[in-house]
């Protein structure tokens, strides 16, 4: 029977991204390490590792089971762990070994923190985070649950962000704002004003997308 099963939910860019940072930290036993994603009609290999669905990988004998979640839409990920916590399956985080953690930095089960990503001081950050590649987060911010950061997210001090947010890559958020629940930052904003819930901004100055 196998030891540690262990999960990576999604195997398409994020999962892709994330799978090898996980196989470094668990070793390369592929069988202990699979992808579990819901789309692969048949079972494959993507990145030297087999491809299972859910209800495979829950069928499958092992003394312990735990999934990282590798889907970066925060909607379908919480959707997702509400899928693995039914099962009593524990949510994994994944992090690359050279992030930096400078102090007092809270984060929640279930994040995946890519390669070069920091976090300064004074940081709360909620379940199931993602921070892509080059992302940081600067002094006294506090996040929600199942928030995204693509690569390159810039979140200066003291900003808020709401539950299921996605921040597009390279944004960068001014000191002390607060970003809505669900709200969407477009890709290269630059976000100088509160951004309420539900919203999506984009552009220099980030404006409200207004959709035709
Ligand atoms: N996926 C899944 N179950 C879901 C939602 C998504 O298995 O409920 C899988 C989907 O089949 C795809 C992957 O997650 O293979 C998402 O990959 P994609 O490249 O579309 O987005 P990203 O990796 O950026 O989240």
């Amino acid at each position: 029977m196998i030891a540690t099963l262990t999960g990576i939910y999604g195997a398409g860019g994020c999962g892709r991204g994330i799978m090898p940072l996980a196989r470094d930290r668990h070793g390369k036993v592929p069988d202990e390490l699979v992808f579990v994603d819901d789309a692969l009609a048949a079972p494959s290999i993507i990145n030297g590792q087999t491809t299972k669905s859910f209800k495979a990988f829950c069928e499958m004998p092992a003394a312990h089971k735990q999934i990282a979640i590798a889907v970066a839409a925060p909607a379908l990920r919480a959707q997702i762990a509400s899928q693995i916590t039914a099962e009593n399956i524990p949510l994994l985080s994944v992090r690359a070994d050279n992030i930096v953690f400078m102090d007092d930095v809270e984060i929640g089960e279930g994040a995946l923190i890519s390669p070069f990503v920091t976090f300064t001081s004074n940081i709360k950050v909620g379940r199931c985070f993602h921070a892509n590649l080059y992302s940081y987060v600067e002094h006294d911010c506090v996040i929600g649950d199942f928030v995204t950061f693509a690569p390159g997210v810039q979140c200066n001090g003291h900003v808020h962000i709401g539950d299921f947010a996605y921040i597009g890559a390279g944004a960068v958020i001014r000191q002390g704002i607060v970003i809505g629940a669900n709200a969407t930052v477009g890709m290269g904003a630059i976000v100088t004003k509160d951004v309420p819930p539900g919203a999506t901004v984009v552009g220099n100055p980030a404006r409200p997308l207004i959709k035709n």
